[in-house]
């Protein structure tokens, strides 16, 4: 059997609680809306997700709340394979939530309560240190306080290990967390917040990936929603497109896109083909309703 590379994501954990509505009501109004829904979601866990559905032995480094949300998570991390030894129940936080209304337009509200997220602690990271020592690929987002992102890249850089910043959602991010990172994925509108540069097409998108090259990054790659993804690697740069589907919801399509671009690069590939598969992923993933349901297997590809 081929063994798995080893990744490492360290990131939120949430439970959407999704209503579907005709309308959305005013401050102080009650309405009664339609279907209800329970999913796993927080970018951490649903790239998390990915990567162990797309092939990668996964360790996932989050803090959740000691309630009923929290257990459910744990098991639905067991049930996929994800290696849990530092997912930690902080009996004192309730776990991240999402409170979603969805109206028959597909327009949506959302407030997070982030809740364990924001606690995630440098001490959880030192505990971890053997699996950022083990991991091929180490992959963070921004859901999680900045100060913990800045000591996983900076434990990362210290071990000589590839990090990967998924800058979601959008941020400023101080020039120390750029110098020497190995790849960051924005999507079109972080590039843009990083660079102050719109992603309009081919050429904006290499001016911004050449600035975020001259702050220190290896890499760069900003997904460009159905027009695939612009690369910047060494080897090769410029616009890799995706297959024309019928998207119905891209809930979690840039979560799919970095947990597979992991895995691909922990067996070894190519940044222009781990691009490729990463695309071939996130595609399939919008052609399906839903955050975690959405997301293919590596059968599916
Ligand atoms: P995010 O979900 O983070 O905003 P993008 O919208 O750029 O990120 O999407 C990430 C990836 O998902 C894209 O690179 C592409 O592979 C896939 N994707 C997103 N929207 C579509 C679409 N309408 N058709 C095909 N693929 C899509």
């Amino acid at each position: 059997m081929i063994k798995k590379p080893k990744i490492l994501v360290v990131g939120s954990s949430n439970m959407d609680m999704v209503i579907q509505t005709g309308h959305f009501p005013k401050p102080g109004e009650t309405i009664i809306g339609g279907e209800f829904s329970l999913i796993p979601g927080g970018k951490g866990a649903n790239q998390a997700v990915a990567a162990a559905r797309l092939g990668g032995d996964v360790s996932f480094v989050s803090q959740i709340g000691k309630d009923v949300f929290g257990d459910s998570s744990l098991e639905n991390f067991i049930k996929e394979g994800i290696d849990i030894s530092y997912v930690r129940q902080n009996p004192e936080q309730s776990t991240g939530v999402a409170l979603i209304t969805v109206d028959e337009s597909g327009e949506n509200t959302i407030i997070v309560a982030p809740g364990a997220n924001h606690h995630i602690s440098k001490e959880d990271i030192g505990r971890a240190e053997k699996v950022f020592a083990e991991a091929k690929v180490i992959l963070v987002q921004l859901e999680i306080p900045m100060e913990i992102v800045k000591a996983c890249l900076s434990l990362a850089k210290k071990l000589g290990k590839n990090a990967i910043l998924n800058p979601a959602p959008a941020a400023d991010l101080g020039g120390e967390i750029l110098e020497g990172l190995f790849l960051i994925t924005p999507n079109e509108t972080e590039a843009e917040q990083l660079t102050g540069i719109s992603i309009l097409d081919e050429a904006s998108a290499r001016t911004a990936a050449t600035a975020l090259i001259s702050k220190g990054v290896e890499n760069v790659i900003i997904t460009l929603g159905a027009s695939g993804a612009y690369c910047h690697s060494k080897d090769f740069q410029g616009i890799l497109p995706t297959q024309k589907v019928k998207a119905v919801d891209s809930t979690a399509a840039g979560d799919t896109f970095n947990g597979a671009l992991a895995v691909a690069l922990g067996n070894k590939h190519s940044m222009e083909e781990a691009v490729r598969f990463a695309l071939k992923a996130a595609t399939l993933s919008v052609q399906k309703m839903g955050a975690q349901s959405s997301i293919p297997y590596l059968k599916d590809l």
